[in-house]
């Protein structure tokens, strides 16, 4: 039996970054996965990090986000300095380009970045030419967000396993956590096949495998995967921006290599990465950047995104347990609100004041009648 304050389920970004959080504070902690750390979604994803957020409504939620963006240069470097390990984060801007079939959309999304006080600048279509001339001349309308982030996230996953290691976390690898034992109103231990998991405080981070865990605590967590492929090529020379149109992005790593994606599909765990899906994704960034036309895809991959039914994340203690932490349905932003989310899940389990507004996140809303679940 291992024994520890804290036992984490799950070690992705979001358990490992709160297990070096709560190591740091002086908890003894264990994470404990069903399999390799730092190897899911967490891996998978592109990296972007916003300034803030225009695409999803929630106040609560578009406090976190500028928060964490603002959070970010400080919990890379602290990593950075704890374990030699760059991660590869800065400010590299992007360029967003005009949907399509809906031009009009940008004014919409300036207009709701300025409400945030994050810049933007509109483009006309010689502007949008001029930012670089790598570009195809195809291109219309689009705006420069330069306060637009990113981080190389194996890189940083790296950064958070050594951290947690040298601050004295225990990461237990091949251990699913198939049964949880309940007394009352808390949680006393977790078990795997061949191990159990005793702890004061547990917390649930177990992106989108997270559903799960709801029938075995008893409460509705309705978090599926999303799946999400990416595909990469490796450029001749380093191009310096993100850029995005729709749901689709371009993703420039510092060492060339640029991510292309992305995709979503409802197909539950289903880890094909397909041909046709690959090969859209390199039209689409050949339509922005020609010369990817010649390039071979070096690598491809999918992942899945933990979504809740609302696409807001899942913060705070499990309805009816007093020891329970839920920290999971990250959706397209688990990396960028991981900094955000470390502070609140840490404050949470450490018993500290919480300075950000919960309400949309709470974990009970899934099992309030609708109307008071916005
Ligand atoms: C293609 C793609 C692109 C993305 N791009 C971005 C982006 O640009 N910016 C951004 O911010 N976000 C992005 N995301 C989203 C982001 O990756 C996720 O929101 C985030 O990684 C979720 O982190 P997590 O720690 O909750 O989950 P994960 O990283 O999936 O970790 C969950 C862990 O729990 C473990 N686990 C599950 N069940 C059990 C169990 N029963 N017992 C023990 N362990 C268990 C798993 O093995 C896994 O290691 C992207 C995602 C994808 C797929």
């Amino acid at each position: 039996m291992t024994t520890s304050d804290v036992i984490i389920v799950g070690g992705g970004v979001i358990g490992l970054a709160t297990a070096l959080e709560l190591a740091e504070q002086g908890c003894t902690v264990t994470v404990v996965d069903r399999q390799a750390v730092g190897r899911e979604s967490s891996w998978a994803g592109a990296g972007m990090i916003p300034p803030g957020e225009v695409h999803l409504s929630s106040r609560g939620y578009r406090q976190l986000a500028l928060a964490s963006s603002a959070l970010w240069p400080e919990f890379s470097a602290r990593v950075h300095e704890l374990t030699g390990i760059d991660d590869e984060y800065h400010r590299c801007g992007a360029v967003i380009l005009a949907p399509e079939d809906d031009p009009a959309a940008l004014d919409d999304e300036v207009t709701d970045w300025h409400t945030q006080q994050v810049e933007t600048q509109m483009l006309d279509r010689e502007q949008v030419r001029q930012t670089s001339s790598r570009f195809s001349n195809r291109l219309q309308q689009a705006y420069s967000l330069p306060g637009q982030a990113q981080v190389r996230n194996p890189r940083h996953l790296k950064a958070l396993i050594a951290g947690c290691r040298k601050r004295g976390v225990q990461i237990r690898e091949g251990e699913a956590i198939e049964q949880l034992d309940i007394r009352g109103d808390r949680l006393v231990s977790v078990r795997s096949a061949n191990n159990v998991f005793q702890g004061e405080q547990f917390l649930i981070t177990a992106g989108a495998w997270s559903g799960a865990f709801g029938e075995l605590l008893n409460v509705q967590l309705p978090v599926a995967p999303i799946r999400g492929q990416l595909v990469m090529v490796q450029l001749q020379r380093p191009f310096p921006f993100i850029v995005e149109q729709g749901k689709r992005y371009l993703v420039p790593r510092l060492d060339g290599r640029l991510l292309i994606g992305s995709t979503e599909s409802l197909v539950g765990f289903d880890r094909t990465v397909e041909t046709d899906t690959i090969e859209i994704l390199r039209e689409f960034a050949a339509c922005i950047l020609p010369e990817v036309e010649q390039l071979p895809v070096e690598r491809s991959w999918c992942g899945f995104r933990p979504a809740a039914t609302d696409r807001l994340p899942v913060l705070g203690r499990a309805p009816g347990l007093e020891n329970v932490i839920i920290g999971t349905g990250h959706y397209r932003a688990g990396l960028s609100l991981c900094p955000v989310t470390v502070r609140i899940l840490g404050n949470l389990t450490l018993g500290r004041e919480v300075e950000f507004d919960l309400h949309d996140f709470r974990p009970e809303r899934f099992a309030e009648p609708i109307a008071e679940h916005v």
